[in-house]
């Protein structure tokens, strides 16, 4: 249908009584780094699941490099990485063992990257999996999502129940996978280890996508948050009535508010009265974040209506 890697349309899944999915769509094109965030219980793991045919959908339609997931075959599989939430591996097996069984199962390929993986990674491979900790498993999960340099990486939260440093080797993998020509398709909670490798994201909310935009656009769209400082009380219907300005408080001599846009009108405005003070600095996009997380995609003025009561 399209050259989109991963496509999605209406997609909608139900368990039970529960809607997981209700109409979600998504268009992954070749070579991105695409990030998938949302906060828990939205559906991240459900369309993961679902891309990988772990899950037929309610209804909707889905591709995976232009065909319905059930359709692709070992073929495709092979194609993807897939790192799943939760690993289901043999207890008794060592993680050496589970790992060249995996690559078996491949033809053999990435046999030769599981030693060099499991270094970087500080992945002892001979204890049996039964005995690993829930960060030496995730190890286990993204060597082998990563050792035969598939075409797509499916990744469901890659860095989750790792340290600080194992999650930049991940972050790190999945750069190296990006230049390497793969797509990667990743969930997260976190804003912050998504936007360092990440050139899109979309934030899905209740089993929809409610915003989807460029790394460098939600910056942009997070704005910048001013304060200036003047000699006497600035008058609030001076600043009222300026498009870019949002969320403007005035306590004392203290202005500050968000700024979208050009600074222009707010400048001549302040210019009006004697300035002693002024800052501005870029908001934090976990900031933006979590006015989408909780209004979707017009988070800024809606979490400002709701500041107003609106
Ligand atoms: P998290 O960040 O917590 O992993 P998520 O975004 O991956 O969340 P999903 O696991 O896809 O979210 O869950 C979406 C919704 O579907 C939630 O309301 C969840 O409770 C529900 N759900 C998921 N799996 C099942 C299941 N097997 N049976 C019933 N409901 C389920």
């Amino acid at each position: 249908m399209t050259d989109a890697v991963i496509r999605t349309r209406g997609l909608v899944k139900d368990y039970g009584r529960t809607r997981a999915l209700a109409g979600l769509d998504l268009e992954v094109g070749a070579g991105e780094v695409f990030g998938f965030l949302g906060p828990n219980g939205a559906g991240k793991t459900t369309t993961i699941r679902v891309l990988m045919d772990l899950l037929r959908p309610t209804a909707g339609e889905v591709e995976v490099f232009g065909r319905a997931p059930a359709a692709g075959g070992p073929a495709q599989r092979a194609r993807i990485g897939y790192l799943p939430g939760e690993l289901a591996l043999a207890p008794r097996a060592t993680a050496r063992e589970q790992l060249e069984h995996l690559a078996a199962l491949r033809g053999g390929r990435g046999r030769d990257r599981i030693v060099g993986l499991a270094e970087r990674l500080a992945l002892d491979l001979d204890r049996p999996m039964r005995t690993l900790s829930k960060g030496n498993r995730q190890k286990v999960g993204v060597v082998q999502a990563f050792m035969h340099a598939p075409d797509l990486l499916v990744l469901d939260e890659p860095t989750s129940g790792l340290d600080p440093l194992l999650q930049r080797e991940v972050l790190d993998l999945i750069r190296e996978g990006a230049a390497a020509g793969a797509t990667v398709f990743m969930s997260s909670h976190l804003l912050h280890e998504v936007e360092s490798v990440a050139e899109r994201v979309a934030i899905v909310r209740e089993g929809r996508v409610v915003d989807v935009d460029s790394v460098r656009g939600l910056r942009e769209r997070a704005g910048q948050r001013v304060s200036l400082t003047f000699a006497e009380a600035p008058a609030w219907s001076d600043f009222a009535s300026i498009g870019e300005v949002d969320d403007l408080r005035i306590a004392g001599h203290t202005l500050t508010c968000l700024l979208h846009g050009s600074p222009d009108a707010l400048l001549k405005a302040a210019a009006g009265h004697r300035v002693v003070g002024w800052t501005a600095r870029d908001r934090d996009l976990e900031d933006l974040f979590m006015d989408v997380y909780r209004f979707g995609r017009d988070g800024v003025n809606g979490a400002k209506e709701a500041r107003d009561g609106r």
